[in-house]
């Protein structure tokens, strides 16, 4: 049985796993990818006191820090279940049952992809999904953001006060951002807004993007805009698919925590992008995985009465 199991391998387990470890108590981490976003990242430049570094080399590093400590690390093992208990239950996609007094749960997130031609193969090489991380990365240079709501709207604003020029495409007849927002974004002389726009396509050079086609969704008509990055802000999903009905989750999929970490299950805590925590960051994870494996040990003092 273990004293903390951690589910998720990201910037925030890693975190988790080395605090409750240096507690000197029986410690776990069940991941599917060890890493987990900063896997698909490359530069990194807002950890601080990190000036620069890319995702898979900041990777390594926080398995090898994880490694300093002793901590069961399952990797690529996919959790399927919680069973909620004074010992609660983690079931793995492989028919495994682990069992331990406190569970963190950090499963991270995923930016909600759109799906065109060019998208994938130009990741990284143009299209980007967070604006605080790449923002910089396209100074003077034009883009474009997929996607009208507040984190679109949001990512406009933010981005015109870096790039050359912001095309801000929505999909809908009007933006869904609050009005202050959209009120913002109309004051700003480098930005245009398109609606009822469907993006058709990220055009590259074979490595660098250099243009998006829409479909104008009234005529029909096929339109190309000439720009260096595609920022796209449809929305990110929580990885909670697997916890639907055991701890209490928002509206948009969050696992819902208190300020120290606490789910709605006692014994249960949680850290980072997969929860209600603003702003998904790995400067902010780190922190929230920290918090919560103070929170599970402080729980575990408080409950040891056997
Ligand atoms: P994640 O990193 O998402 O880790 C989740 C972990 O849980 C992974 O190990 C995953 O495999 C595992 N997992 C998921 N489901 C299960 C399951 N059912 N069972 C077992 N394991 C599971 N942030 C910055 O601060 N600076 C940047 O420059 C930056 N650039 C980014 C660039 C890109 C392209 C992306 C996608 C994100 C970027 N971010 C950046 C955001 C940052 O990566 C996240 O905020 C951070 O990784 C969140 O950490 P986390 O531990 O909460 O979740």
């Amino acid at each position: 049985v273990f004293d903390v199991l951690i589910v998720g391998g990201g910037p925030a387990g890693a975190a988790s796993a080395i605090y409750a470890a240096r507690k000197g108590i029986k410690t776990g981490v069940l991941a599917e990818r060890f890493g987990g976003q900063v896997l698909d990242t490359l530069a990194i430049e807002n950890f601080v006191s990190i000036k620069e570094t890319d995702g898979p080399k900041f990777a390594v590093a926080l398995e090898q820090h994880v490694k300093e400590y002793e901590v069961d690390i399952m990797n690529t093992q996919r959790a399927v279940k919680l069973v909620p208990g004074k010992v609660a239950e983690v079931h793995t996609a492989t028919g495994a049952v682990l069992k331990a007094k406190t569970v963190i749960l950090s499963t991270g997130a995923r930016w909600r992809e759109i799906n065109v031609p060019g998208e994938k193969e130009y990741r990284n090489h143009g299209v980007a999904y967070c604006p605080h991380c790449d923002g910089p990365l396209f100074k003077g240079k034009r883009v474009s953001v997929i996607g009208g709501g507040n984190s679109g709207v949001e990512a406009a604003i933010d981005l015109a006060g870096i790039v050359q020029h912001v095309t801000l495409i929505e999909f809908g007849t009007e933006l869904r951002a609050d009005a202050v927002l959209q009120r913002k974004l109309h004051s700003l002389p480098n930005v245009k807004v398109i609606l009822s726009a469907q993006t058709t396509e990220i055009h590259g050079d074979g490595k660098k993007v250099n243009g998006l086609s829409y479909k104008d969704r009234n005529t029909n008509e096929l339109h190309r805009v000439d720009l260096e990055g595609v920022f796209v802000q449809i929305g990110l999903v929580p990885n909670t698919e697997w916890l639907k009905g055991t701890v209490a989750l928002s509206k948009h999929g969050e696992i819902e925590i208190d300020p120290r970490g606490q789910t709605s299950v006692p014994g249960v805590f949680a850290a980072g992008d997969v929860t209600t925590v603003p702003y998904k960051q790995i400067v902010i994870a780190v922190g929230e995985g920290a918090k919560a494996a103070l929170s599970a040990f402080d729980h575990l003092i408080r409950s040891d009465d056997e």
